[in-house]
């Protein structure tokens, strides 16, 4: 397979659904030495002058390596990216230092057509716990510099992580004026939780109309995932600190579930079948535009959820609560219509948010976790949100009551469990309680809620309201956009809620809306 060539002559492959840690070294020596005899393909003659209109990033860092990614683009909107199609020869080079005086792994990779001549490099061999920058070259053009970090040795107990998490940029509803500003912010490591791109159509009279069509294949995700990356300021963000990245919906479309699309009538094959082809296809769009530890897709079943761990200190649970979950009940056959009257459907025993094996897999991992703080990094609201008496959100975790029971009674026995949310456009701090489904019970889990980078809550004072009043919801702003900031160390983990001013504008200052602690042991969040 192309993308592991291109891995594999980058100095090591790249591990498929690797967990926070990479085994396996003889084998990959050996691959290794299979490949050095295999040569580079020929620089093409006639490629344009700017191939990193698309920037650099890094992510899912390892104790001992990173992932580095770029896609060569020269225009977004033409088929071939403006690039040909040829496979083209990319160098890399990591250094201990911006100025690159200190190189201290470099190699060459492909990239190739298949894959929009995207490049996942896998930098190995590196030190835990340091800062490195890296570039890569095509010919005599060189990338912009990003820099990037490993985490510290598994077995290690550090004193602190910072970690940002965000989610949700739908441009046309605003503009990144986040982004700068989480640029500035000291912290180790972002996630980002999903809605990373929307497949809507081109809106006229909103903030950023696309000028890609609404994307149903493999080319049209591609179009629209490069006209997110080509934005300077988002670029910024990801030259600066690894990224760790789950998808939600819109990567696909919108409220979508297993292999039906929103509002799909669940017997019909051909609609499951059609379905399928285009989700493969954003699949695909989605890793070669993103710096995941993972081999690309080959078709629509696609295996993301993954672990990230800081030491002993904290280990992360990457979810993928789109891919296997049930359909939507009760309220699912009206496009957009989330919220609907609770039936029967709901309560089944058999409904499931994230299918058996990641449900077995989270489990296995909670259950073996020596970490002070097991952070899971998913889409939606997992607290009760009764939106009011026999009404529910049947998108989010209240439309899966069993299933979210079943994780409850895991996170029960773990150290400090956290739950850290996208999806919904605001910001909170809630519990996920003893009875699940009854807010009015003790706090077990506590959730921060992270709002969107540009995307709108339009009933924002009806939802503060509604939420605000409810006894597991400790805070609720629902009108303004930012990031979360989390600074944890063995005794607490801080969540400074950071918002900006407007959307509404390219530029806008940023402030601290909240400040919530959660203390080692307690499952109630305190303000600061
Ligand atoms: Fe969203
Ligand atoms: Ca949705």
């Amino acid at each position: 397979m192309a993308g592991v060539v291109a891995a594999a002559l980058a100095g090591a492959g790249a591990a498929a659904c690797s967990d926070d840690d990479s085994g396996g070294e003889a084998a990959q020596q050996a691959e290794e030495d299979s490949l050095n005899s295999e040569s580079l393909p020929p620089l093409p003659t006639d490629l344009p002058a700017e191939l990193f209109v698309l920037g650099v990033a890094s992510g899912d860092p390892v104790s001992d390596s990173v992932i580095l990614w770029t896609r060569l683009v020269a225009d977004p909107m033409a088929d071939d990216g403006g690039v040909g199609t040829a496979p083209i020869p990319v160098g890399w080079e990591v250094a201990t230092d911006r100025m690159f005086d200190e190189v201290v792994a470099s190699g060459d990779a492909v990239a190739d057509p298949a894959l929009g001549h995207s490049v996942h490099v896998d930098a190995s061999a590196l030190e835990p716990d340091s800062w490195y920058w890296y570039r890569f070259t095509v010919g005599d053009r060189t990338s912009p510099i990003g820099r990037t970090r490993t985490t510290p040795a598994s077995n290690s107990e550090p004193d602190r992580l910072r970690f940002a998490f965000a989610s949700c940029q739908n441009r046309q509803n605003g503009y990144w004026t986040a982004y700068p500003h989480l640029t500035e912010e000291d912290v180790d490591l972002v996630f980002f939780l999903g809605d990373y791109i929307y497949e809507e159509p081109p809106i006229d009279g909103t903030a950023q109309p696309y000028t890609s069509p609404a994307p149903t294949d493999l080319n049209g995700y591609r179009k629209r995932w490069a006209e997110y990356k080509g934005d300077p300021a988002l670029q910024g963000a990801h030259a600066q600190f690894p990224w760790v990245c789950t998808w939600d919906d819109h990567e696909v479309a919108n409220n979508y579930a297993d292999d039906l699309p929103d509002g799909a009538v669940a017997t019909d094959q051909s609609v499951r079948d059609e379905f399928l082809q285009r989700r493969a296809g954003a699949y695909q769009a989605f890793y070669e535009h993103t710096p995941v530890r993972l081999d690309p897709p080959e078709g629509p079943d696609y295996r993301i959820y993954r672990r990230v761990s800081w030491g002993k200190l904290a280990k992360f649970y990457v979810l993928d609560g789109r891919q296997y979950r049930s359909d939507q009940a009760c309220a699912s056959t009206s496009v957009a219509a989330d919220v609907g009257p609770v039936c029967a459907e709901a309560a089944e025993d058999t409904r499931t948010m994230l299918g058996d094996e990641q449900e077995q897999w989270l489990g296995e991992g909670l259950a073996d976790s020596e970490a002070a703080w097991n952070v899971l990094a998913q889409q939606t609201v997992m607290s009760a949100l009764p939106f009011a008496e026999g009404l529910a959100n049947f998108d989010q975790w209240d439309g899966y009551p069993a299933a979210r029971r079943r994780l409850v009674d895991q996170l029960r026995e773990v150290s400090n469990p956290v739950v850290i949310t996208g999806d919904i456009h605001l910001s909170a701090v809630a519990t996920v309680t003893d009875d699940p489904d009854d807010p009015a019970t003790d706090p077990v889990v506590p959730e921060l809620v992270g709002t969107s980078i540009s995307s709108s809550f339009p009933l924002a004072d009806a939802i503060e309201a509604l939420a605000g009043a409810l006894p597991n919801v400790e805070y609720i702003n629902a009108q303004q956009r930012g990031y979360v900031l989390c600074t944890v160390t063995p005794d607490e983990m801080r969540a400074e809620y950071r918002l900006v001013g407007t959307v509404g504008a390219p530029e806008a200052d940023i402030a601290t809306g909240a400040t919530w602690v959660l203390a080692d042991g307690d499952p109630l969040p305190r303000t600061a």
